[in-house]
């Protein structure tokens, strides 16, 4: 008997009649003979509604008690989907995060899966249960609620998945699977039928919502296949995989990326270790730098400017400037409306050019670059964030002409 895990995401069980669909689908999966594991997230906005909520009464809460609040979006949800599948005569059993056997790190909003006990788990299945499970929760070694940051459940399913050595992970959605870009924003993007761990990490990373990156990582890392399909139409999804021999693709896909901010501090003495003292200070304060561009020196001063999320800008200039007095208020420029826009395919490190046919479609529709970044497998270029979605278009278009 195969075990199968689901798992389904906030528009999927947005409403009375999309939880009725998922039941069905959930049911026709354990009819066929299966054992049936699902994860679910917390319905339509509700998560996005707690945080409102939340921001309303006290902007300065505490993590802990945010962590307890936006756990009750999932046990939501998984109570309704167990109503839901009790309506359609099949066995089925609700539990949330430490019912489920998560326990995670200590840190409150951005926990990490330390490991699944899976007794509880086990004992459900074997009462031929179908066994839904909160997502995106956890539990940690101090008995508090915890969460695993935005886009979590899917981290939650594939953790599952490997913990129980499933024969399937499906993560439903409501796109039909992993595109070229965003199918909501690009008319002409294209559905991927497999990519590789590599190439969805790098676009999840870099802003393709439809996988959480962590949850990309733990797939890879645990080789569990994943399948990203539709929950409304049943047609095939995009496989995520291990890397095959056959033929690279040059470029799988375009992204943007809005939540990022630019720094920039002009006339720092162009002395060694000005760097490392700058980058180890924000590093301290858990601040993630991305793309850094320092300028050559010139009348013994240079520049330096990088980027982080959008929410760490002002803390950079504070951080920054009680370390160093110099850098007064005429010398470190924050700049948010910028965005992050990126290629990425395993195939760009054999073929010379892809960079320049970014860059010449950027070009041709008049938007100017402001930081460049490159991997092997990435090209991500910084942009006045009004012209974000015109720029994912014509790079698109560049790569993906319409066939
Ligand atoms: P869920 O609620 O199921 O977790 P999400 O909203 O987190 O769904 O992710 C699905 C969304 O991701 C889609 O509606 C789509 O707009 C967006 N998305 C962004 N980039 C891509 C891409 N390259 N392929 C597919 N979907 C994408
Ligand atoms: N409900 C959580 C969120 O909105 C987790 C998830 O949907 O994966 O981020
Ligand atoms: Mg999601």
């Amino acid at each position: 008997m195969a075990l199968i895990v689901q798992k389904f995401g906030g528009s999927s069980v947005a409403n009375a009649e999309r939880v009725m669909n998922v039941a069905s689908i959930i049911t026709q999966t354990y009819s066929a003979g299966n054992n049936v594991v699902v994860v679910v997230s917390a319905q339509g906005d509700t998560t996005d509604e707690l945080i409102e909520k939340a921001m309303e009464i006290n902007p300065r809460h505490s993590k802990r008690e945010m962590d307890v609040l936006l756990s009750a979006g999932e046990q939501i949800s998984i109570s309704l989907l167990a109503m839901a599948i009790e309506k359609l005569g099949f066995p089925v059993v609700s539990l949330l995060g430490w019912q489920a056997g998560f326990n995670t790190t200590s840190s409150h909003s951005i926990a990490r899966i330390k490991n699944i006990d899976k007794e509880r788990l086990r004992n459900e299945l074997d009462k031929k249960n179908i066994v839904i499970v909160a997502g995106f929760q956890g539990i940690n070694k101090y008995d508090d609620i915890t969460t695993l940051g935005r886009g979590g459940s899917d981290t939650s399913a594939v953790a599952l998945a490997a913990a129980l050595r499933a024969n399937k992970c499906q993560i439903f959605t409501d796109v039909e699977g992993v595109y070229t870009a965003d199918p909501r924003k690009v008319q002409n993007a294209k559905k991927l039928l497999e990519i590789t761990y590599d190439e969805m990490l790098e676009l999840a990373t870099l802003g393709a919502q439809v996988l959480n990156n962590r949850s990309v990582e733990m797939a890879k890392k645990y080789n569990v296949e994943l399948e990203v399909l539709s929950s409304i139409k049943r047609v095939p999804g995009t496989i995520v995989k291990e890397a095959e021999t056959k033929e690279k693709m040059l470029v799988r896909g375009v992204t943007k990326d809005t939540d990022v901010a630019r720094v920039s501090i002009i006339t720092l003495p162009d002395t060694p270790g000005i760097a490392f003292r700058m980058f180890s200070k924000l590093a301290a304060s858990n601040i993630n730098v991305d793309i850094i561009l320092q300028s050559v020196g010139r009348n013994n001063t240079k520049d330096i400017t990088f980027t982080v999320q959008k929410s760490h800008g002002s803390l950079c200039k504070q951080l920054l400037q009680e370390a160093f007095p110099d850098i007064t208020d005429d010398k470190i420029f924050i700049d948010t409306d910028v965005a992050k826009i990126s290629i990425v395919g395993a195939g760009m490190e054999t073929h010379p050019g892809t960079a320049s046919q970014m860059f010449e479609a950027l070009f041709d529709v008049d938007i100017n670059i402001q930081m460049i970044a490159t991997s092997e497998i990435k090209i991500s270029v910084l942009i006045e964030s009004k012209d974000a979605d015109k720029a994912v278009a014509a790079i698109h278009h560049s790569f993906f002409p319409q066939d």
